[in-house]
């Protein structure tokens, strides 16, 4: 194997550090403590686990959580009700809505209730559209981290040519415009582009997220390649494993995250981050929500 491997429960573990850090020195000097709200809605147990995930990992670095459970057959104007209530208590900095919803409800009328400002998770239009134009509020915590696995493993990304395989509004598409803002020259492929392999081969930086085992294997990537693997997928077996044949492309890329331990500790602590710094502008402003602001703080990124 010739590829360095990027230890994101390492790189999640400083950035932890950092933000506990962070919490501290805000609470010195303003006296405020962040704190997420997290609304989950049903008994699926994946959705419980990560909302538990995060929960703790509030508790690691100081962020105050509530955890609201809402029974499955909720009615979905009960839930806008919620969000509406949380919107409105200057107390709570940060909102996320726990993914999917059962499907009597619309997950993008729940996403549209949150308000920008605590919009954690980065799904509001509003967060998304101030990707187009360089200043969002937030952005969503999967592409955030990846973008920081790339910084910290010091891949310049100017100029180079960066290949994302899937366009979902969580992870592909946020992660492309992002790459964009910091010039790179981006590929976009989803499930109609035509001949897969003939785009990875061209990547300096490939993104795979996509959610399908083995998809990219090592004869579809340029020799040197930084590969950033996003795909969780449960094998029959219970192994956990990504989108990427990993033994196979380690030896052709020069950089590559494993599956687990690469992106999914990224994506936490990137919340966490973005909990502080709702709070942080929160404070700043010095201004009930609702009446916040332009974009500030670590989530503006370069003009293009
Ligand atoms: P998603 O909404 O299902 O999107 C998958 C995307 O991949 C779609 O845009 C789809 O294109 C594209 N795609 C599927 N098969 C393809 C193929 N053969 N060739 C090219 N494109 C293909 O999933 P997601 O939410 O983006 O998540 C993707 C993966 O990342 C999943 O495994 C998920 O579990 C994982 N994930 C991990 C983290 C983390 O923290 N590590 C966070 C979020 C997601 P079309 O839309 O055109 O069909």
């Amino acid at each position: 194997m010739s590829a360095r491997i990027i230890d994101g429960k390492a790189i999640a573990a400083e950035i932890r550090r950092e933000i506990r850090l962070d919490v501290s020195a805000m609470a010195a000097q303003t006296g405020a403590v962040p704190c997420l709200a997290a609304i989950l809605v049903g008994n699926d147990p994946a959705s419980a686990t990560y909302v538990q995930n995060k929960a703790r990992a509030c508790k690691e670095v100081g962020i105050t959580s509530a955890r609201i459970d809402l029974p499955t057959d909720l009615p979905e104007a009960s839930l806008l009700q919620e969000i509406a209530r949380l919107n409105s208590d200057p107390s709570v900095h940060a909102i996320l809505v726990q993914l999917p919803l059962p499907p009597h409800i619309s997950e993008r009328r729940v996403l549209e209730a949150i308000l920008p400002e605590k919009d954690v998770d980065g799904f509001h239009p509003v967060n998304l559209g101030g990707l187009l134009v360089g200043a969002p509020l937030f952005v969503a915590s999967t592409p955030l981290g990846i973008l920081e696995l790339l910084n910290r493993s010091n891949v310049g990304i100017e100029g180079k040519h960066a290949v994302v395989v899937g366009w979902s509004v969580v992870v592909g598409k946020p992660t492309a415009f992002l790459l964009l803002q910091h010039h790179a020259t981006v590929t976009i492929c989803h499930i109609k582009t035509q001949d897969l392999a003939l785009h990875t081969r061209q990547a300096d930086i490939l993104v795979v997220a996509a959610g399908k085992p083995g998809l990219v294997t090592g004869s579809m990537v340029k020799a040197g390649a930084v590969v950033i693997d996003v795909g969780v997928n449960r094998l029959t077996d219970g192994r956990v494993v990504g989108d990427v044949d990993f033994p196979g492309v380690a030896e052709k890329a020069s950089l590559i995250t494993p599956v687990p331990g690469g992106v999914g500790p990224m994506t936490v602590a990137m919340l966490l981050r973005n909990t502080v710094d709702a709070c942080r502008r929160s404070c700043d402003a010095g201004r009930p929500p609702g009446t916040m602001p332009a974009a500030s703080g670590t989530n503006r990124i370069a003009q293009s």
